[in-house]
């Protein structure tokens, strides 16, 4: 399983995401045939249990998936990790009727999914959303803006987090943007990600049907816990290994390739030679503890949480330095943009900030060893 699933999304990272990566982040356009692509090949379904038409996957595919198509093209894995995420909250307590009209669709790359979590008042805390969501005439109805939606205006399933109960308590709604009352806002212009749209999404007296709910009122909690943190750390963490691989890959391609009148090549300098070297030792340290992290989350273990926001921390900060060394060895070629590592240095630049926030996590790291709780 977990060979097949890397295998196909490797084959669609070099074949599709690869050749047009440069092209997606000029034109800041969404990448919809690396999507289309991956929906093709049943990708789509890697978190959607087989029953409902998906590879019903584990954590360890998702990491090395992820890993696959940061490399190929980080906007691209950035929408199919919040797909993947949003399947995966839905799916974690759909009903027949939900899995029937939402899943199945969804595994075949049909209905693109996505997490409405963020608000600008909220921002790295977010759950603790301000938005709420009274009950009137059978449906909740809900009012407000969430920031950072990726693919947002292009999805079509977008899970949002709000306090639909009024009691202390999160809840999980699905909104579809055929609802009157849903809007978006804005375009994404963000330093890197330049494809993803994340944008506003606006929510004006929508009126949703109860039905829409996942779970019970007040399962969210444990949904964004146990089932959207996970997810999130892991596949983010995937993106980031591969995003630091592909920066490893062009510097040392471009120290090669870059010759002087001497006839010395960059490659033969020794202090590039050992910059290479403790890039190539930040990658593989961040590609080994991510797996082990996903290994222990599949298998339940106790020891799988800090190794989780271990493996984002580690995986993350090695996507940022790794590529800042290779923007200095690909020196002025790679500051005039004549050479990809720009890209992956600025689309490095948005896992430590994306919540849980390195920072949160690592007080959240320090709290478990301390035997604090979290909250
Ligand atoms: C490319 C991209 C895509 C995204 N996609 C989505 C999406 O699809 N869905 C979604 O819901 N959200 C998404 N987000 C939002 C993201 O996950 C964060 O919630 C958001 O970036 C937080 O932004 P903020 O500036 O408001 O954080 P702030 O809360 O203002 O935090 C600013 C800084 O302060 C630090 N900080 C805050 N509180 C503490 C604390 N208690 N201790 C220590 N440090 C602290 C943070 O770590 C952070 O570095 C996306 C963000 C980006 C950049």
């Amino acid at each position: 399983m977990s060979g097949t699933t890397a295998t196909t999304a490797r084959e669609v990272a070099e074949e599709v995401l690869r050749p047009k990566a440069q092209e997606i982040d000029r034109k800041r356009r969404y990448p919809k045939e690396g999507l289309a692509a991956l929906g093709k090949k049943g990708l789509a379904g890697i978190l959607i249990p087989a029953a409902q038409g998906g590879l019903g996957g584990t954590l360890s595919d998702l990491a090395q998936a992820c890993e696959a198509l940061g490399w190929g093209c980080a906007s691209t894995a950035m929408c199919f990790l919040m797909h993947a995420c949003g399947t995966a909250v839905i799916g974690a307590k759909a009903t027949a009727e939900q899995a029937d009209a939402w899943l199945k669709p969804a595994a075949k790359g049909k209905a693109l999914a996505t997490l409405a979590f963020s608000e600008r008042g909220s921002g790295a805390h977010f759950y603790a959303p301000e938005i709420s969501a009274a009950t009137k005439n059978g449906s909740f109805v809900l009012s407000g803006r969430k920031s950072f939606v990726t693919s947002g205006g292009h999805a079509a399933l977008y899970p949002v987090l709000v306090n639909a109960s009024g009691e202390p308590g999160l809840d999980v709604i699905v909104v579809t943007p055929d609802l009157p009352g849903v809007g978006f806002d804005g375009t994404w212009d963000g330093i890197g990600m330049a494809g993803n749209s994340s944008i506003a999404m606006t929510l004006d007296d929508v009126k949703v049907p109860r039905a829409n709910i996942v779970g019970a009122e007040g399962d969210g909690q444990s949904l964004v816990f146990d089932v959207v943190a996970p997810t999130f750390l892991i596949g983010l963490a995937g993106v980031n290994v591969g995003i630091a691989h592909a920066a490893l890959e062009e510097a040392a391609e471009h120290a090669k390739a870059r010759r002087y009148p001497t006839g010395q090549t960059l490659a033969d300098v020794q202090a590039i030679q050992m910059g290479l070297a403790d890039m190539s030792i930040a990658v593989e340290a961040a590609r080994r503890l991510l797996r082990e992290a996903a290994r222990a989350a599949d298998a339940g273990e106790a020891t799988a949480l800090p190794l989780v926001m271990q493996a984002k921390i580690a995986a993350t900060e090695a996507a940022a330095s790794v590529t800042e060394r290779a923007m200095r060895i690909g020196g002025g070629q790679a500051y005039s943009r004549s050479l990809p590592i720009e890209r992956h240095w600025r689309d490095a630049r948005a896992g430590a900030v994306m919540a849980p926030t390195n920072d949160v996590l690592r007080e959240w790291l320090g709290k478990i060893l301390t035997g604090l709780p979290l909250f």
